[in-house]
């Protein structure tokens, strides 16, 4: 059974390439054999993560992630049962702000800030396929 989960987080220090690039090290490394495919945004002050993959798996990477003391105040803003991924291709597809058309965040919030813990879950995820649509996610 396949699952997508979506959440928020908030970064315990103001995020470096080099501590964004580990994250999507390890993301490189472990999702692959857990079939766990997906999509990290950030603008370097909160996280917005899709996790798409079976059940089980799914639920171990959140579970290990919300563990990671490099964020905090990790939030499940979407949970879903599906029958086809939106982010397939991609291990772990990176957005970072300076990737983010301001546009797009403003098609979906009052303001062009990325702040998922005031949007519901649903426009979150319209946000990242939006990123996805107009070729903002990298690999
Ligand atoms: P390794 O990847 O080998 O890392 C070794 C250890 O070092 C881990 O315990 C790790 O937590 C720790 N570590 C490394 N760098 C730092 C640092 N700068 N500060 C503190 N601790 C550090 N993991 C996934 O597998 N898939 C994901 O999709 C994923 N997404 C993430 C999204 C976010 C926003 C964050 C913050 C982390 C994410 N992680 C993800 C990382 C996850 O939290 C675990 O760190 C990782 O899965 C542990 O993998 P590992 O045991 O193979 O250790």
């Amino acid at each position: 059974m396949l699952v997508r989960l979506v959440y928020t987080s908030r970064a315990s220090e103001a995020l470096t390439p080099s501590t964004f690039e580990g994250i999507l090290a390890s993301s490189r490394k472990n999702n692959p054999p857990a079939g766990i495919t997906g999509v990290l945004c950030t603008n370097g002050v909160v996280f917005l993560q899709m996790l798409e993959g079976g059940r089980k798996e799914v639920n171990d990477t959140y579970n290990r992630i919300t563990k990671d003391p490099r964020h905090y105040d990790v939030q499940v803003i979407h949970f879903e049962e599906i029958t086809e991924r939106k982010f397939a291709t991609w291990s772990m597809g990176k957005v970072s702000f300076d990737r983010i058309n301001m546009a797009i965040l403003l098609k979906h919030s009052a303001k062009a800030v990325l702040d998922p813990y005031s949007v519901s879950g649903n426009v979150s995820v319209a946000l990242l396929e939006d990123l996805m649509a107009t070729a903002s996610v990298a690999s």
